[in-house]
């Protein structure tokens, strides 16, 4: 049996706390490893490695800092393949969409090698006579990540390249579901030159993740998650003092526009529902068909679910995996039992689904409900499945109704050719992210990432321009040179003369 332990101070260590957690392979539903679950004291040992490095590390200056993320891009590419069949063999996800997933990561990571650019500061000549103010953006410290099990590669990514570049350490807490790509990410950043102890890895569940967000030496927390638990990490580290940006969970809708070409917005829809088998936080988990948009929609979707191909990820031509436990699938599975209860129309029921030779893999086939209203639990939680629900409304006020009132508001978009609609959405949409016929808006790196309402708790976005400003804090100077020897003293507050 495979044993996946810690990353601490330059090594792998192995788990000392004698707590395990299986990983398994969700498509066969075999154990493939187990991993250590720190105790608090071997998640202090982490932080302590990360205080340690924090000097040197901090005084390296950014254009040292980068070469270290230059490397580190290189080694990411080419070790692409090895890093998605990990993120596969974990998450269940099909091979080119974990390599895709590797490659949005890879760009926070391009985004980082421009750092000694992305911090210079400020500065003002002569706000008073002889006087100059300029701003500095210092790194914050020890900073921690805790990551979900549904991009393993990517969300850690999308953390610690910009909080490294700026000149802090690290340590993260991944997923304890899909543990390996996190612990490889450690080993290339190590083979790139980042100096022991500035990235460690700790695996866990809640003891580590309670000890980190209670530890006096780290500064700041990243959070990737679900909701609940996005809301407990950001009270608990905020009343301990740090700076925290914890991302929920979602539910995101699509808006169909009578005007928009139905095969076009099928195609979209499949890809956006049940690609990840619909385990990514912009999935479209809501069509909302605007006037007569339902029946199309729902005409063209049947015979393209039909063709979807459900299998292991790793098999050529699969177009959707399983998902990632058994606990998970039998979650999913119950929300669609909710949805038939509670008087949705069950178009296609993926209930059944069957992979030859896979008989224990976690599989769930892609499934779609029509006529869902706001009233019924399958429209108002998250299900993180293969589960697209269809509701319809009579116009376009309503569909951004629909959308205001919901308690997330991650990502939407909208599927129309009229510039107006889509103009209006943008404007008064009450979501962090907008796609305009486009599925998954999902930010570039250089741009940040991020959700309102309860999809986001604290205030600035991941990665990108806001990714800059949490991993730093602003330090103002304001500068005289000799003439105030030659001043008298003064004693009112000074302004400008
Ligand atoms: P999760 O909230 O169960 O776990 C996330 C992390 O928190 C894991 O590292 C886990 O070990 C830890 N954790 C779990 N329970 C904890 C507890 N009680 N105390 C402290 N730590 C705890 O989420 P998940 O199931 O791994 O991921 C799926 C969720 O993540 C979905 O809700 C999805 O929408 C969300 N997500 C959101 C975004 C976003 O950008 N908003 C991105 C990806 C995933």
């Amino acid at each position: 049996m495979k044993m996946l332990g810690h990353f601490v101070d330059g090594a792998v260590r192995m788990g000392t706390s004698g707590r395990f957690g299986q990983v398994f392979n969700p498509a066969t539903g075999q154990v493939s490893a187990q991993v250590s679950f720190a105790s608090a004291q071997e998640t202090q040992a982490a932080v302590a490695a990360a205080r340690k490095a924090l000097p040197s590390w901090a005084a390296t200056p950014p254009v040292q800092r980068a070469r270290v993320m230059f490397r580190f891009k290189a080694l990411i590419e080419a070790h692409i393949d090895e890093l998605a069949a990990l993120i596969t063999h974990e998450h269940g996800k099909v091979l080119s969409d974990a390599r895709g997933e590797v490659m949005r990561g890879l760009e926070v990571v391009e985004f980082a090698c421009g750092i000694p650019h992305l911090l210079k500061g400020e500065f003002s000549d002569d706000v008073g006579r002889g006087i100059d103010s300029w701003s500095l953006r210092h790194p914050v410290g020890v900073c921690a990540g805790i990551t979900p099990f549904n991009f393993p590669a990517m969300v850690p990514l999308w953390m610690f390249p910009i909080a490294l570049a700026c000149g802090n350490t690290f340590v993260l807490k991944p997923s304890e579901k899909d543990p390996s790509c996190a612990l490889r990410l450690a080993q290339l950043l190590s083979e790139a030159g980042l100096p022991p102890g500035a990235f460690n890895v700790i695996n866990g569940d809640r003891e580590s993740v309670d000890t980190l967000l209670t530890h006096k030496d780290v500064a700041a927390v990243s959070f990737v998650g679900s909701t609940p638990i996005a809301q407990h990490i950001y009270e608990t580290a905020a009343r301990h003092g740090k700076r925290v940006q914890a991302l929920g969970g979602a539910k995101n809708h699509m808006v169909v526009m009578p005007d928009a070409n139905p095969k076009l917005v099928a195609q979209a829809l499949m890809g956006a529902a049940y690609g990840s088998a619909g385990e990514r936080c912009m999935a479209i988990s809501v069509a909302v068909a605007v006037g007569d948009a339902g029946d199309r929609l729902v005409e063209e979707l049947k015979p393209m679910i039909a063709a979807l191909k459900v299998g292991n990820g790793t098999s050529e031509g699969v177009e959707m995996g399983p998902l990632v436990t058994r606990e998970h699938m039998e979650r999913v599975r119950g929300y669609i039992d909710i949805g038939v209860q509670e008087g949705a129309k069950l178009v296609v029921d993926g209930r059944g689904q069957t992979v030859p030779g896979h008989e224990r893999g976690f599989y769930l086939g892609a499934t779609l409900l029509d006529h869902v209203t706001t009233t019924m639990r399958v429209y108002q939680e998250e299900i993180f499945g293969p589960v697209l629900v269809i509701v319809r409304v009579p116009d376009l006020a309503s569909a951004l109704q629909l959308i205001e009132e919901h308690e997330f508001g991650n990502g939407t978009s909208i599927y129309t050719n009229d510039g107006d609609a889509a103009r209006t959405f943008c404007h008064q949409v009450q979501a962090g992210m907008v796609g305009v016929n486009v599925p998954i808006p999902v930010p570039m790196a250089f741009h940040s990432f991020g959700g309102w309402k309860r999809s986001l708790f604290g205030d600035l976005h991941v990665h990108g321009p806001d990714g800059v400003r949490f991993y730093t804090r602003m330090k103002t100077m304001t500068a005289r040179w000799p003439t105030g020897i030659r001043s008298v003293a003064e004693y009112v507050m000074p302004v400008m003369k």
